[in-house]
């Protein structure tokens, strides 16, 4: 057997297409434009890197970027009042800052004071509850790509044992969460997982963001497995590798995704379905009130 591959570049082709007829549609109906805050604190180049990826999607789709830069010795006040009059600001549907952050920030407290109406990474934990009770507003980029991956190429889910592994806040344990909402049963191993192999060769569907190559290998799968590897890592010799042993694994399953050219591209492209969710959202007047009488995000949050 040789595995289908799934194509993350053509599919993200695909959905970036819905995106510039849904903000055509907007921009008609209510003359609103989906506007996009990218907050950048310092000069890390792989921060850099994303951030014009990030910049030239949302002008193909037709998403007005605005970028925010701050010195790396910054104050994180300075950050969070560019925050605060984001979040009030009508011309902005989405509020993105780029990780890391230098070590003098609390990453919790900074994505605590964008407004969850805003929070179109999906990181501020009221999207992170409404993800876990199954009433997302803003899923994560990643695991929600690779959901649209799933969905694109009709692999039903509903029943099948799944294998996360991997458990972050960005990628792992939302991952696990929507596939868990679809009726799947989620295992999630990680780091201090004993013996992965057990784990991962019950797997219908395996889903890989470790960040470590050649984790996975062909030994360790069943034949016929679906196979998404969520991992990126630069080797020495400058090539990006995923965390799956891609050339072994793919004689064994029976639908795979590349390294690169698989995940990474519907990440960027869902962090434009967001943006352009959430201009519709207030187009339509939807806010996120977190208490009763509350407006979310009218006040800054202090604690870490
Ligand atoms: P992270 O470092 O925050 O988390 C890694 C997770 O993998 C942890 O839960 C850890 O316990 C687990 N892990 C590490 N080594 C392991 C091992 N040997 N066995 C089992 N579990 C192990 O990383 P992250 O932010 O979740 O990213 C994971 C990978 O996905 C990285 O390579 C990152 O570059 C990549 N990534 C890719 C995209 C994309 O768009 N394709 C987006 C985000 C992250």
């Amino acid at each position: 057997m040789s595995a289908v591959l799934i194509d993350g570049v053509a599919v993200a082709k695909s959905v970036r297409a819905e995106c510039r007829v849904r903000i055509s549609r907007l921009l008609q109906r209510t003359g609103i434009r989906p506007g996009l805050a990218v907050l950048k604190v310092g000069d890390d180049p792989a921060s850099a890197i994303y951030i014009r990826n990030k910049t030239k999607a949302c002008d193909e789709v037709g998403i007005r970027s605005v970028p925010h830069y701050f010195d790396r010795d910054c104050d994180p006040q300075a950050v969070i009042d560019t925050i605060l009059r984001l979040n009030c600001d009508p011309s902005i549907h989405g509020i993105l800052v780029q990780l890391p952050l230098p070590p003098q920030f609390k990453v919790a407290t900074i994505l605590r004071n964008i407004s969850p109406d805003k929070d179109v990474d999906g990181f501020h934990l009221y999207n992170v509850g409404a993800l876990a009770v199954g009433e997302a507003i803003f899923p994560p980029c990643t695991p929600y790509g690779v959901l649209r991956l799933l969905e694109h190429e009709a692999i039903p889910l509903e029943g099948q044992n799944v294998v996360v592994v991997g458990a972050s806040n960005i990628v792992g344990k939302p991952m696990a969460l929507m596939l868990m909402q679809r009726d799947a049963t989620v295992c999630i191993c990680h780091v201090k997982t004993r013996d992965l192999a057990q784990f991962t060769i019950l797997a219908d569907i395996l889903v890989v963001a470790a960040g470590h190559p050649n984790l996975i290998l062909p030994q360790m799968v069943k034949t016929g497995v679906v196979v998404i590897d969520v991992g990126i890592t630069r080797l020495p010799d400058g090539r990006l590798a995923g965390d799956v042993d891609f050339e072994g694994v793919r004689q064994k399953a029976s639908y795979i995704t590349p390294v690169p050219g698989g995940v990474g591209p519907m990440t960027v492209t869902m962090l434009l379905v967001n943006t352009i969710a959430s201009a519709e959202r207030a187009a339509a007047n939807l806010h996120v009130s977190m208490f009763p009488g509350q407006i979310a995000g009218s006040s800054a949050v202090k604690t870490a």
